[in-house]
């Protein structure tokens, strides 16, 4: 299938072709000709599978390539509502990009900026508005914004706009658009209950269209686990650092964690910033972009700093701390591997974060590398790795693989004494056993 075969305008069919697109992801081939028809969309799909495209070029060739000639309102044709301003920032990259020869106009808006340049865009005249709850709320009290003439609503990651909490000002959003005439597009990771709700309340007769398994990650990802002690682990994180030279994505649990980390970084010679919620919004924006133009190599996130993050073929993503709840491994993971480039997903795990492991394992049903590194090897071993041996050369050479099926894994780690029962062989096997 080529983009050309969705009905797509010429002037958007350059813009892709400019971008390098030769053909549309699953997500975009299923959603562009229900969006183009006008209906409702209910779709599942996450960060990475091109979700963006999928809604933003239906939406510019509704609003400008379909030749309307109505005199345009200064108020906003389309909203797009997302969780971060990192998103939102993105998503406008994005309409920017698709709509380069339609003469887009199209602003964000979101909290931690001044609120007067806003206004002003907003003055100015704007068909594409692409806002965060939070701050839309502001402009709607201060009537510095009139959504009466929206005929495209678009939630991006609404599943993650409910966990942030959300809901409330969603709805109170919904109240101020047009009731009748508009289109609804709902993009969302999962279809939770409360997703399925807002959609019966707020939709009609959606197209529901899902495009991925909920909670798997791209299969073009290795995944990877080095057991070490928590106290060496970040002397790991330099130890692989150090040894390549990728561009890397470093995941820590807690905004003062990954300011130390980067520190540390920074000291060891690493070009690193930190990104999280602590930092001012012009310091996130100075990090990000200072990543993706190659000016640092190694940027240190937090879970929400980095939801929505979109970094083109990023290599690498290190887990230094497992997140808390698996499904946040499955979001982290998709930062790399996207549009079906090879990555690499490696989580530094201490003995106190088996159980997460294992929950992660349970989500992923997918195999994960257990590798040691050689000089880090933990005190105590992994009861999900059975041999924990150093498996990676000083001088930082390739890990050997040891691939392993999560199920298997997980019947051991059910009946330890099997295990002891069954001693691994010197040299160490492959995935599949072979008879003693
Ligand atoms: P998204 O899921 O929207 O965050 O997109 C993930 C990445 O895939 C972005 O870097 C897009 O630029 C890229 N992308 C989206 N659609 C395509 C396509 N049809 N062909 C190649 N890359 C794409």
């Amino acid at each position: 299938m080529s983009f050309e075969t969705l009905g797509l305008a010429p002037a958007l069919l350059r813009a892709l072709a400019e971008q390098g697109y030769d053909q549309p992801t699953p997500i975009q081939a299923a959603a562009i000709p229900a969006a183009l028809e006008g209906r409702d969309l209910l779709a599942g799909a996450q960060t990475g599978t091109g979700k963006t495209a999928a809604f933003a070029l239906p939406l510019l060739h509704r609003l400008y390539a379909a030749g309307r000639t109505t005199t345009q309102p200064k108020t906003p044709r389309a909203l797009v509502l997302t969780p971060t301003r990192e998103l939102a920032a993105q998503v406008h990259d994005s309409v920017r990009a698709y709509g380069k020869h339609l003469g887009v106009r199209a602003t964000t808006i979101f909290g931690g900026v001044g609120i007067k340049p806003q206004v002003d865009a907003l003055r100015r005249g704007v068909d594409v508005l692409i806002a965060t709850p939070g701050r839309l709320i502001d402009h709607i009290q201060q009537r510095s914004v009139n959504l009466s003439h929206i005929e495209v609503l678009i939630l991006d990651e609404a599943d993650r706009m409910l966990d942030m909490g959300f809901l409330p000002s969603i709805k109170r959003i919904l109240g101020h658009l047009p009731r009748q005439q508009r289109i609804t597009w709902l993009f969302s990771a999962t279809f939770a209950p409360e997703i399925k709700a807002l959609a019966g309340e707020f939709m009609r007769e959606p197209v529901e269209i899902q495009v991925a398994k909920p909670n798997s990650v791209a299969t073009t990802v290795t995944h990877r686990v080095h057991p070490v002690d928590a106290d060496k682990k970040r002397d790991l994180l330099l130890h692989l650092l150090q040894n390549d030279a990728r561009q890397t994505l470093v995941f820590g649990r807690t905004k003062h964690g990954a300011d130390k980390l980067a520190k540390i970084l920074e000291k060891s010679g690493l070009r690193a910033a930190a990104i999280h919620g602590n930092k001012s919004q012009n310091q996130r924006t100075r990090a990000l972009a200072d990543f993706k133009s190659g000016k640092i190599n190694v940027l240190v996130a937090t879970d929400i700093a980095a939801r929505g993050l979109d970094i083109d073929q990023l290599p690498m993503v290190i887990n230094h701390d497992l997140p808390m709840v698996a499904e946040d491994y499955v979001h982290r993971i998709g930062r790399t591997g996207r549009a079906g480039a090879e990555g690499l997903a490696i989580s530094l795990v201490s003995h106190e974060e088996e159980g997460l492991l294992r929950d992660i394992r349970r989500l992923l049903k997918q195999e994960i590398e257990i590798a040691s590194v050689a000089g880090f090897e933990p005190s105590r071993p992994l009861r999900a790795d059975g041999t924990a041996r150093p498996t990676q050369k000083p001088s930082g050479g390739r890990p050997q693989r040891h691939a392993r099926r999560p199920h298997a894994s997980n019947g051991n780690e059910a009946n330890p004494e099997a295990r002891k029962k069954k001693p691994r062989r010197r040299g160490g096997r492959g995935r599949q056993s072979r008879p003693a």
